[in-house]
């Protein structure tokens, strides 16, 4: 929003160590989500925070740069989940039968700790087979700190909903490269993938929010698979692909 661009409070070291300000840009985030802030800050990560890029349902994405030893600045993504505003019962229903976590509390923050750890480990095993996702930087709390996708100036990519693509079928194509090896070398399914969560990046596909993403065996993991080839199928058909739903599985090498 407008308020967003205008404030771009920006939230020095400094700030953030001596200021009992609850506010980041323009939102309002409790305490714990602040000393996590403050401790990213205090342990480099993390130098300055401005404008929001995204308010969804339930995480802010913020901007920040980060100073690297040689003070060369560089933008990163900062997803920040609102505790309040978190949807606990998906969480729990995705994080059941995940093998990698054992959450047997109804502890809320510790669930949100599993659920963006859960998103980071997701990031780190697609980004290890070079699929092209955001890099994880780190996760703490309910903060996850990611490579910013965008350009030099500060500008985040669009998601494809936003900005079709220029060449559908050729863009469609790259996507499933992406999506073959998030399906067969990661070994995940998305499970929400749509034109909402990829952007394009100078007409190349990156996939985000990864958070609910499972592996393949998963109970629910062929129904979630299902689902985002049909998803993908129908919204790149609306913007004029050629292919069908065969050729897309297909190229897809599921059996
Ligand atoms: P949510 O679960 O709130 O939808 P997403 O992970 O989908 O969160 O991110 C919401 C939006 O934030 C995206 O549509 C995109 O515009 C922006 N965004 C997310 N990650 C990045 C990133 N790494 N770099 C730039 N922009 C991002």
């Amino acid at each position: 929003t407008k308020a967003d661009e205008e404030i771009q409070k920006i939230i020095s070291k400094k700030r953030l160590k001596s200021v009992e300000d609850r506010r980041v840009g323009s939102e309002i985030f409790d305490e714990q989500t602040l000393k996590t802030l403050y401790k990213l800050a205090n342990h480099g990560y993390l130098t300055v925070l401005n404008g929001a890029i995204s308010t969804g349902k339930e995480a802010n994405v913020l901007k920040g740069i980060h100073e690297d030893d040689s003070r060369v600045d560089s933008f990163v993504a900062v997803k920040i989940y609102r505790i309040a505003t978190s949807d606990f019962k998906k969480m729990q229903y995705y994080i059941q039968g995940d093998p990698r976590f054992n959450v047997k509390s109804n502890n809320k923050r510790q669930l949100i700790t599993s659920w963006v750890n859960k998103e980071y480990r997701n990031l780190l095993r697609a980004h290890e087979v070079d699929v092209n996702v955001p890099k994880p930087i780190i996760a703490m709390n309910n903060v996850l700190l990611l490579e910013f996708i965008g350009d030099d100036l500060g500008n985040p990519a669009q998601t494809v909903k936003n900005q079709p693509p220029i060449d559908v079928d050729e863009f469609l194509n790259k996507l499933l490269i992406e999506m073959n090896k998030f399906i067969n070398e990661a070994n995940l399914v998305h499970g929400d993938l749509s034109t909402f969560n990829i952007l394009n990046k100078d007409e190349k596909p990156v996939i985000i929010d990864v958070s609910q993403s499972v592996v393949r065996d998963h109970p629910i993991a062929n129904d979630l698979l299902i689902r985002d080839i049909n998803t993908i199928f129908k919204e790149f058909k609306k913007m004029g692909a050629s292919a069908d739903l065969e050729e897309i599985k297909a190229a897809l090498n599921l059996d």
